[in-house]
């Protein structure tokens, strides 16, 4: 199909779920799309990712549109150059569809933390896609897109791909550039994907991954392939259960989900362990020093004066300036992380707080080094304790919001790749199963993925 008549189509999608007010979307033209489109019908080359659309996070720089990363401190910023991800994508053939709406600087679980409004889950309109990637999970979950980028600190991608039903890869740490992403915590920030199916957010992480010379903590491993690989079975595989996954009060439905997908793992052939991460109680308060931690000197950039609207009126000194244009242009939230970020980092407290997260953060990440050194060769496990929550449930309890993380969080940490896809639905409300692989072993992952997503169909009612 000519990539001129998929973008209309794309455009036209777009419009609807603008009208029904997903609120997913924030900067997109139906004329760029165009040109978008013109530039793929005129490359020679069968191109690997020919006129696929993808819609991007919005902390993920494009010269077309602003990048605002859904704060008013962004608003109308517009980047000089391309994030390597975007280069890499066009060059294969893709198209950027449109910027997608997120929580502010991706700080958030429910994508209601945005200075441009809330997203509603596609599925249940009265609950949340998950966050923080939460817009570009709704167009994939919505079938405006078949792939959409978002990126993860700390589970915005996994969480909201199992909220919305839909397949979300985290990769490695250091597989996909990271230039070009804003920056939240950078010793965990990943560009990651989501996808109608794992076939397409495979080839999408494929085509992004590999060294960047503009990226200096991007790995010298060889670029992922486009496609997984078809494995016909689990035969030969070890898959482990952690304990601590599976606690007795989750939900219901979750349960259900996971003992569907689990169940299908061992009709597949593989072996089903159990196995324990001790550490990983600790990983939603470690996380939560660490990554504010990272962002209070990450977001020191945005002051007026190197980067962010200035807001200053007469009589104003300059300590006036940052007052107005931080207080005033940082929602709730990020102004809460920065807090938090910068009393763990001061003087007196840095032991006690920072330096001791870093310390349980490599205790979690030993812990998994330990199960797979062991024979296993993938975890399986519930991505989020429960199916996405009404909006407004969590939104004045930051500390309950910060538990939807408390199965994606220690992964991150650990820097491994993982991802959850669908395994069935509970009340009409999508369950993801997480799936985790020891560090650059994505192959192996998302070829498991490919086989339990042919076995474990996603629509079927799990309860
Ligand atoms: N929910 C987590 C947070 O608010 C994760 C965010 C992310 O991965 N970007 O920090």
């Amino acid at each position: 199909m000519k990539a001129a008549a998929i973008a209309r189509e794309v455009a036209s999608r777009l419009a609807e779920t603008d009208s029904i007010g997903l609120n997913a979307t924030l900067d997109w033209s139906a004329d760029l799309l165009d040109r978008e489109a013109a530039r793929v019908d005129a490359m020679l080359a069968p191109m690997p990712l020919h006129a696929m659309p993808i819609a991007v996070k919005d902390n993920i720089v494009t010269v077309e549109q602003p990048s605002t990363c859904a704060s008013k401190i962004l608003e109308g910023y517009v980047s000089p150059y391309n994030a390597t991800a975007i280069e890499r994508l066009r060059a294969a053939g893709a198209m950027v569809a449109c910027k997608a709406n997120m929580d502010e600087f991706a700080m958030g679980s429910s994508t209601e933390n945005s200075a441009f409004g809330r997203v509603k889950n596609p599925i249940d309109h009265s609950r949340v896609p998950g966050g923080s990637s939460g817009g570009s999970a709704a167009l994939v979950a919505a079938g405006v897109v078949p792939t959409a980028l978002g990126s993860e600190t700390g589970g915005s991608v996994r969480q909201p791909a199992s909220f919305c039903g839909i397949v979300g890869i985290k990769p490695s740490y250091g597989r996909v550039s990271r230039y070009g992403l804003i920056a939240f915590g950078s010793s965990l920030d990943c560009i990651s994907v989501f996808g109608n199916n794992v076939a397409n957010a495979a080839a999408v992480l494929g085509v992004m991954s590999g060294h960047d010379h503009l990226d200096a903590t991007t790995a010298r491993e060889p670029a992922l392939p486009l496609s997984p690989g078809d494995l016909p079975d689990l035969k030969n595989l070890v898959v482990g259960l952690p304990r601590e996954y599976y606690p007795a009060d989750l939900d219901p439905g979750v349960r259900a989900g996971l003992d569907r997908a689990i169940a299908a793992v061992r009709a597949q052939g593989a072996e089903v362990r159990e196995v324990s991460l001790p550490h990983s109680k600790y990983a939603v308060p470690t996380y939560y020093i660490v990554a504010p931690a990272e962002a209070a000197s990450n977001l020191a950039r945005f002051d007026g004066v190197r980067y962010g609207v200035r807001r200053l009126k007469d009589g104003d000194d300059v300590a006036d300036m940052y007052r107005r244009t931080r207080g005033e242009g940082f929602g709730p939230e990020v102004r809460r992380r920065i807090l938090v970020g910068t009393y763990v980092l001061s003087a007196g407290y840095y032991d006690a707080y920072y330096g001791r997260a870093q310390a349980v953060r490599a205790l979690i990440a030993e812990d998994f080094r330990k199960v797979f050194s062991g024979g296993v060769d993938l975890l399986l496990t519930p991505t989020t304790p429960t199916p996405a929550f009404k909006a407004g449930e969590k939104a004045d309890d930051p500390v309950a919001m910060y538990y939807a993380d408390v199965f994606v969080c220690a992964i991150s940490l650990a820097g491994l790749p993982a991802m959850s896809i669908p395994v069935g639905r509970s009340d009409g409300l999508p369950i993801g199963a997480q799936i985790i692989a020891p560090m650059f072993q994505e192959q192996r992952m998302l070829a498991a993925a490919q086989v339990l997503e042919r076995v474990v169909s996603a629509t079927g009612e799990v309860r």
